[in-house]
């Protein structure tokens, strides 16, 4: 049995929702954010939007009541609205931004008081392979992404001493809604530039997230875990 609490934005579905489950299975108490209020069974399913900075201060005040200092926080609730950069509005850019750092900024803000408390912490932050490979059509995107990896360096050197880790997951194609709306032809136009020939379920992607939180990636800080089957290498 683990004893650390874990947060996981977004965890009622696809990637968040893996390891949120990935977590319970190994005996950690688990809390969820998710727009709707759903969750998985056995996690304390919290409504908040990480738009919302009032929103989160409430889930976290309700967490701590409820289960103790969040100690594992993973930053996964994220959204695309891809289009080529001349057709992309200020307001489609904005939001992706919004979303994908600035909510992970606001729930680590949230976070940072426990885990400094605590003198134990992990934040993992659910990048993406196209936050340093780059991809046509997700500018706001990819560029919210790689700000991930500044924000996870960032940390590292600033809570590093207090025994908190910070890094940054890298997933590739995972098999999510996120993903099941592209064309078929882009789906086969990525399979074939990915060396391990498919896409991956969330489950590879959260066993890492589960590795990370754990005793034994103690050492591993400000770095990017590519789980991509090879899409990215180089980073
Ligand atoms: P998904 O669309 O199935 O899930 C995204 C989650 O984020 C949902 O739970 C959604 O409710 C939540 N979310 C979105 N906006 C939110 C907001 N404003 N406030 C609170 N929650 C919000 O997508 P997924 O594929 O499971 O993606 C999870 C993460 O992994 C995302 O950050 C995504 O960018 C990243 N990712 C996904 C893939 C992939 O291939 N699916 C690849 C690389 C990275």
């Amino acid at each position: 049995m683990e004893n650390r609490v874990v947060l996981v934005t977004g965890g009622n579905r696809g990637i968040g929702l893996a390891i949120a489950q990935e977590f319970l299975t190994r005996g950690y108490p688990v809390a969820i954010t998710s727009r709707d209020g759903s969750g998985p069974e056995g996690a304390l399913a919290v409504k908040a939007d990480v738009r919302d900075s009032e929103s989160i201060a409430k889930a976290f005040q309700e967490i701590e009541e409820k289960l103790g200092t969040v100690q594992i926080l993973v930053a996964n609730a994220g959204i695309t609205k891809d289009n080529l950069l001349l057709r992309i509005s200020d307001e489609d850019f904005i939001d992706v931004i919004d979303t994908n750092l600035t909510g992970a900024f606001r729930v680590l803000k949230q976070a940072t008081r426990g885990l400094v408390k605590s003198r134990w912490g992990r934040v993992i932050f659910i990048s993406s392979v196209v936050g340093l490979y780059g991809s046509a059509g997700q500018i706001n995107y990819s560029a919210s992404k790689s700000g991930l990896v500044g924000m996870a360096r960032s940390l590292t050197r600033e809570l590093g001493g207090r025994g908190v880790t910070a890094n940054v997951v890298a997933p590739g194609f995972i098999d999510t809604e996120m993903t099941a709306v592209l064309p078929e032809d882009q789906k086969k136009t990525y399979l074939s530039n990915i060396p391990a020939g498919r896409f991956a379920t969330p489950e590879e992607v959260a066993k890492v997230v589960t590795w990370l939180a754990s005793d034994d990636a103690a050492y591993i800080s400000g770095a990017v875990i590519p789980v991509d089957g090879g899409l990215g290498m180089g980073h």
